[in-house]
């Protein structure tokens, strides 16, 4: 491991100016990834600014009956708050499928939303990976990739992003709310808060340096069921081969309002608008559903390991849509 440098902070504006001073700080939060990128020198901050301790760990009503989740806010505390399980019971539910209890206790809301892809060659410093080495290649394009992105890939990269949360998140239509090194906040859709590979893998965010996020904002609780599915290798303890996230809204057997998200498909979570369209006025039935996953995956490619994927997530999103639409 390189030698750092470390500084506790309790004052999110020290923390800003911390790292406007030091371009090659990071901010360390519950350290459940970062730590294991350190040890491994994938990251190689020179100074850690560890945020763990601000007071944004709050879960507060906004005035138009929303909620702001402090950054700061366990993934434990989360998933537990009476707010989020009767209100927003998708996003209890992603949490909850994410990780372990240990990790879950130490793992921050901002924490989750930034951490990095699973991708076995980016953690292997010893193969070709343009997320890490911009230029060396993609070891992951020909090589084991069943765990790799179906969706909005490029040559370049073609790793997920693996946090649950976000896509529960993203289908309910989150604000990330970050402030600037000069205190200047402003609001990101939580859907643009993640960019796609390109021919830039190696830059993950719209974020800018130094850049914090300082709490996520829930709009207010929307009509209709809400559940989140995992298909992973274990029953737990292990990262999305697919999620769907759904909200679905139906009144006498029609579907008058449905979102829809997906996790483990793409580097960022995956919003289905065409199939959301497609659903709305319909008549609640399988082919519909049917209909709406073809939609949602018309544009997947598999890369061979991962061919399983495009199938695997379409079932789950009718699975999803399906428990989500049955009455009583
Ligand atoms: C064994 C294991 C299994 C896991 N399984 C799952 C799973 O199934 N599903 C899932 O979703 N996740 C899973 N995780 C990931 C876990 O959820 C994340 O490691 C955790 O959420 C990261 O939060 P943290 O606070 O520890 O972040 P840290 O490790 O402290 O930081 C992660 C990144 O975020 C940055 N950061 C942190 N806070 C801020 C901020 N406020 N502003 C700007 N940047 C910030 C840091 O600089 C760093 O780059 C697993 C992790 C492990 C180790
Ligand atoms: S998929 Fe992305 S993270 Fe994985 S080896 Fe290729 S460039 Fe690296």
């Amino acid at each position: 491991m390189m030698p750092f440098t470390y500084q506790r902070v309790v004052d999110t504006r020290a923390a800003l100016m911390a790292a406007a001073v030091a371009p090659t700080a990071t901010y360390i939060s519950g350290g459940t990834n970062l730590l294991d990128l350190m040890k491994l020198g994938i990251e190689q901050p020179t100074h850690l600014i560890d945020i763990s301790r601000l007071p944004l760990d709050a879960i507060e009503a906004t005035a138009d009956g929303g909620l702001r989740i402090g950054a700061q806010v366990r993934n434990s505390s989360l998933a537990a708050d009476q707010r989020i399980r009767s209100d927003y019971p998708v996003l209890a539910q992603a949490l909850l499928s994410g990780a372990s209890a240990q990790i879950r206790n130490k793992a921050s809301t901002a924490g989750n939303l930034l951490q990095r892809t699973r991708c076995y060659y980016f953690y292997d410093r010893n193969t070709p990976c343009n997320k890490r080495v911009p230029g060396s290649g993609c070891s992951a394009l020909n090589g084991f990739n069943r765990m790799h992105a179906v969706l909005g890939s490029s040559d370049a990269c073609i790793a997920v992003h693996p946090s649950d949360m976000a896509v529960a998140m993203l289908v309910l239509d989150a604000m990330v709310e970050v402030m600037d090194t000069g205190g200047v906040t402003r609001q990101i859709p939580i859907g643009d808060l993640h960019r796609l590979p390109g021919t830039t893998p190696n830059i993950e965010t719209g974020l800018t340096p130094g850049e914090m996020i300082t709490a996520v904002i829930l709009p207010p609780p929307q009509r209709g069921r809400q559940l989140y599915r995992k298909v992973r290798d274990r029953a737990s303890y292990a990262f999305a081969l697919v999620s769907v996230a759904v909200v679905v809204d139906v009144e006498r057997d029609t579907i008058v309002r449905a979102r829809l998200a997906l996790g483990g498909v793409a580097a960022k979570p995956w919003r289905a608008p065409e199939a959301e369209t497609h659903l709305i006025g319909e008549t609640v039935s399988a082919e519909v559903f049917e209909g709406a996953a073809d939609i949602a995956l018309t544009n997947a490619v598999g890369r061979g390991g991962n061919d399983f994927k495009i199938p695997l997530a379409k079932r789950t999103i009718q699975y999803a849509l399906a428990a989500a639409s049955e009455r009583g």
